[in-house]
């Protein structure tokens, strides 16, 4: 048995070691990946549920590894985050989002995921107004979201900061709500345009009673402080007649369309409104 567990010791030494190695190597690759325009973007459609006209799309990136292949985000924002380099790789994906969304119609909506490190780091406010200037875009189109753990962080600046966005005309939204603690209480204290409740609660929409009334309440909380609520991750026809029965603004999720390519998108918007 003491062998055994010395064995395994080293196993985790091993695999720690490697870790830390592979980080490594994504870090020196991610380095490298914008100069080397490895990264693109997938759009994810958002529906108006009142209609089931398209009302815009989520910007979500991909990173084409020379020899690992396709990243997903989850594969690779965390060592962006440690590293700093999420503030470049950020300025690529809002400035590439706007520049495609110029070339919609005037009224859909483009979302970019905002990093929580990147908040506080560097001028935020100067870089997102940037983005506006060299795209024109109107800013009323352009939504950031966020998750709490940006107020969590610092409830003060965050304010600040937040009111330096809107001020430059865009919208911002509460990301993954109802994942953590205080949620309610930051719709209240900050300039929210919108919230996107957390796939998790929409998973248990089926046949829980108890998540029906969960999305009933916060829909009614979002409609009642002027709010756009959008269901994520929306994969069944039984959740999407729920959201439907209870009046939710809008919803994205597999079951409605995927995270696609710009032009799969565009073909999209130019359809005729379903259901
Ligand atoms: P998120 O912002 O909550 O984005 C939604 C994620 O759920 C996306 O995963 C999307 O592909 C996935 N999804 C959409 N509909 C469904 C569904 O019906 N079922 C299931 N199971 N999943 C669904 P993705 O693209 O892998 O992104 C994961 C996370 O990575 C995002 O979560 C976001 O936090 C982050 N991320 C993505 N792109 C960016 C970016 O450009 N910048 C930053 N800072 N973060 C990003
Ligand atoms: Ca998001
Ligand atoms: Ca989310
Ligand atoms: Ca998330």
């Amino acid at each position: 048995a003491k062998s055994a567990g010395r064995n395994n010791w080293k196993f985790y030494v091993n695999e720690m070691n490697e870790r830390i190695l592979e980080r490594r190597q994504i870090e020196t690759d991610l380095r490298q990946a914008l100069r080397r325009h490895e990264f693109f973007l997938e759009f994810q459609p958002r529906f108006e549920l009142n209609g089931m006209r398209v009302a815009g799309a989520e910007a979500l990136i991909r990173w084409n590894h020379p020899s690992r292949g396709l990243q997903s985000p989850a594969n690779f924002i965390s060592v962006a985050e440690e590293t700093g380099l999420i503030v470049p790789i950020s300025d690529w994906v809002m400035l590439s989002a706007c520049r495609e969304a110029t070339q919609w119609e005037d009224d859909f909506i483009i979302s970019v995921n905002l990093s929580p490190v990147e908040f506080y780091c560097g001028d935020l406010i100067a870089r997102v107004s940037n983005v506006l200037q060299q795209t024109g875009i109107r800013p009323a189109r352009v939504e950031l979201e966020i998750t709490e753990s940006v107020m969590m962080e610092d409830a003060e600046q965050a304010l600040v900061i937040m009111q330096g966005l809107k001020a430059l005309g865009i919208r911002l939204s509460m990301d993954d709500f109802g994942t953590g603690y205080s949620s309610l209480s930051y719709l209240r204290l900050y300039p929210f345009d919108g919230l996107k409740i957390d796939r998790s609660f929409i998973a248990n929409l089926d046949g829980s009673q108890s998540s029906q009334a969960i999305i009933q309440s916060v829909v009614g909380l979002g409609r009642a402080m002027s709010l756009t609520v959008t269901a994520e991750g929306v994969e069944t026809s039984a959740q999407l007649d729920e959201l439907l029965r209870v009046n939710c603004h809008q919803a994205q999720g597999y079951l409605l369309g995927k995270p696609m390519s710009v032009e799969a998108l565009k073909t999209l918007m130019a359809m005729p409104a379903g259901r």
